[in-house]
């Protein structure tokens, strides 16, 4: 474990030594990567989803993840608000641009988490959350480095909590949860360029 998830694992016993659950603003891309995090994080925290996710196309997709989520939590029996900020895909196509040509995993990504956990950060700290997080870094496509150097750098007023859940089989466990749960789980990413790379893998194997 390195340091920044021991302090993490400290600050959530640290909280229920307390008694008192702060709230927290967590973001989420999905059913599927939020409920091994929602599970995780539920008895620590008073939990409000942050649905903001411009960059899912098409915008049916978007509307069909956001469903999935709020019929994870009633699923779940969770008491847990979720907000849905709908705006434009040209958002997140200016927020990549000079970059979309690149591969997933690239700035084309980096720009993608940056301006999401930038508006999850202002959002957080204009309606008085305590903390802010995402889901995610469960996923083992997605760089936790990058998502927490982005959460530091956007800290304002509501504390950024330490995002790794792909640590002691985050990402593993979801699979499970979404299993358990029934959830419809994508094969891309969410913007139109993962879209059309997961549709080149289809075509390749189909060629092989
Ligand atoms: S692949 Fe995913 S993280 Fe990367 S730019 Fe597209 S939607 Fe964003």
């Amino acid at each position: 474990m390195n340091n920044e998830y021991l302090e993490f694992k400290t600050l959530l016993e640290s909280i229920k030594q307390s008694g008192k659950k702060p709230t927290l603003l967590l973001h989420s891309c999905c059913g599927p990567c939020s409920s091994y995090v929602l599970n995780m994080l539920k008895e620590y925290f008073k939990i409000t989803i942050f649905y903001y996710n411009p960059n899912i196309y098409p915008h049916e997709e978007f509307i069909k993840r956001y469903n999935v989520q709020v019929d994870l939590i009633k699923k779940m029996n969770l008491n847990i608000d979720v907000i849905m900020i709908d705006e434009d895909y040209s958002v997140y196509l200016d927020a990549v641009k000079g970059y979309s040509d690149l591969k997933e995993g690239s700035m084309r990504c980096y720009r993608c988490y940056e301006f999401r956990i930038k508006k999850l950060s202002e959002y957080a700290s204009m309606k008085g959350f305590d903390y802010y997080s995402t889901v995610m870094s469960v996923s083992p496509y997605k760089s936790s480095k990058w998502i927490n150097e982005l959460g530091i750098i956007y800290q304002d007023k509501a504390l950024f909590l330490y995002s790794n859940y792909k640590k002691e089989n985050g990402y593993k466990e979801s699979i499970k949860l979404s299993k358990l749960y029934d959830l419809y789980r994508q094969d891309w990413c969410g913007c139109e360029f993962s879209l059309k790379e997961h549709e080149e893998r289809i075509n390749n194997k189909i060629s092989e």
